[in-house]
């Protein structure tokens, strides 16, 4: 009997990321109801004709119904990692995927395969601790030049591309403090250089999507080139794997690949496959859940006068409203502003790390760790912890913000967490 062919595409995307695609090119899974984990280091390649035909034919995007590429070596290319890539490319409505060891691998693939001696990323002056530590602690080890600027100001952005700018880097919303960029309006601007520019010059888009995960924004419909993600947060989902992915279209995808050969910064095929099996399928109703609980969570902050200021695209209040509602769309076109917030409080009113410490102590439902789209909601304090490569003097450091991951639990035990901590540390001429 034939297998059955599954065809993801006619179905919503909730449900083909439970079924998948079914089959991958590159191995036929349609007799198992879920993947099997491949594991082998090495392949045997039958003729040493076959091994240089692998060779020659090496990161070749292979198109649905052709043959099976030839497996060489399981840090080139292996079947459980290339059905999660293939998954991953589909989700974001991509060409092409490549997966890594960590996000950080993924992030430092998707600038260094494009970047030559001379070549300046513009980025953001607010992205991930360990993403500004590459760009202010490495690259000028390496001759890339870096040009932080506020990428809200459109005018700067425009007036500050040169010759040698090859990339433009953020996050959206950012990390810690929720800042949306407008994608296609980078776009637009790029498109204007672009024209002038011979086709490995182009300047580059390249977007972090960690913080939205695909479900709330898919950036390529908004115009990026290139999207990363670090897979150990919402899309593993379960915090027990570290992972990274770049998508890319399909001109560049070989130099990713080999960038990731050579670099050597490979997701294992056991991380692949749990987050192939676990994280995806689960994607979207572990969003949708923590979205909700974060929009409830949000408010009660809001509320609360021991709070100065929150940061949540679903809010009314949130700055850059009717960009979030423009950007952040789960795949059946709602809005979706995630489960990410930052706050603010008063801290005459109330201590930030007196709070923390009081809820990594006594909470039940909070933890104080780093990491973020969890089962668990986390809370966490970028200013000395995962943004603390910015210093003391930074704006953001001083401003002394808190970062809360929300989770699954019920957003009432979430809130009484939180309710009870600050009835615990505020100053008591205060009511919670
Ligand atoms: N990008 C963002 C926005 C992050 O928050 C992180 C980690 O927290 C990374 C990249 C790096 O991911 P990983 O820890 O998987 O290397």
């Amino acid at each position: 009997m034939k297998a059955k062919q599954k065809k993801g595409s006619e179905y919503k995307m909730n449900t083909s990321l439970i079924h998948g695609a079914g089959r991958s090119v590159k191995w036929d899974f349609s007799h198992h109801v879920v993947p099997p984990l491949s594991c082998s280091v090495t392949y045997r390649l039958d003729s040493t004709a076959r091994g240089a035909q692998g060779f020659s034919e090496y990161g070749q995007l292979i198109e649905d119904g052709g043959e099976p590429p030839i497996y060489i070596y399981e840090r080139l290319d292996e079947p459980t990692r290339s059905l999660l890539e293939g998954n991953l490319a589909r989700v974001e409505g991509g060409d092409a995927c490549v997966t890594f060891a960590s996000g950080m691998a993924a992030v430092s693939a998707a600038l260094g395969f494009a970047l030559k001696t001379g070549d300046e990323v513009i980025a953001h002056p607010l992205i991930y601790g360990c993403t500004h530590s590459l760009f202010t602690n490495w690259y000028p080890r390496l001759g890339f030049k870096t040009c932080r600027i506020d990428l809200t100001d459109l005018e700067k952005l425009r007036s500050s591309i040169s010759d040698s700018t090859r990339i433009i880097y953020f996050e959206s919303p950012t990390n810690p403090n929720m800042q949306l960029i407008d994608i296609s309006a980078i776009r637009e601007i790029c498109n204007a250089f672009n024209k002038k520019r011979p086709s490995d010059r182009k300047i580059l888009v390249v977007i972090d999507n960690t913080f939205a995960s695909p479900f709330c924004q898919r950036p390529l419909e908004h115009g990026a080139d290139i999207v990363v993600y670090s897979l150990t947060k919402s899309i593993g989902g379960f915090g027990t794997n570290v992972g990274g992915a770049v998508i890319c279209p399909k001109e560049l995808h070989r130099g990713v690949l080999s960038y990731r050969k050579d670099f050597g910064g490979v997701l294992s095929a056991k991380s692949a496959w749990e987050i192939q099996v676990y994280g995806l399928p689960t994607l979207p109703v572990r969003m949708k859940r923590c979205q909700h609980s974060a929009m409830q969570v949000a408010r009660y902050l809001e509320s609360s006068p021991f709070v100065s200021a929150v940061r949540y695209p679903g809010l009314e209040s949130f700055p850059q409203k009717d960009l979030a509602r423009k950007q952040m769309r789960d795949f059946d076109g709602e809005f979706s502003p995630g489960n990410m917030i930052y706050f603010l409080l008063h801290e005459s009113k109330i201590d930030s790390i007196k709070f923390i410490d009081d809820l990594a102590a006594n909470a039940y439902c909070i933890t104080l760790a780093v990491s973020l789209g969890h089962t668990k909601t986390l809370i966490e304090a970028p200013f000395s912890m995962t943004h603390s490569s910015y210093g003391k003097g930074d704006p953001m450091t001083q401003e002394k913000g808190i970062r809360l991951s929300v989770g699954l639990e019920s957003p009432s035990d979430i809130i009484s967490d939180i309710e009870k901590s600050f009835k615990r540390v505020g100053k008591k001429t205060v009511t919670a």
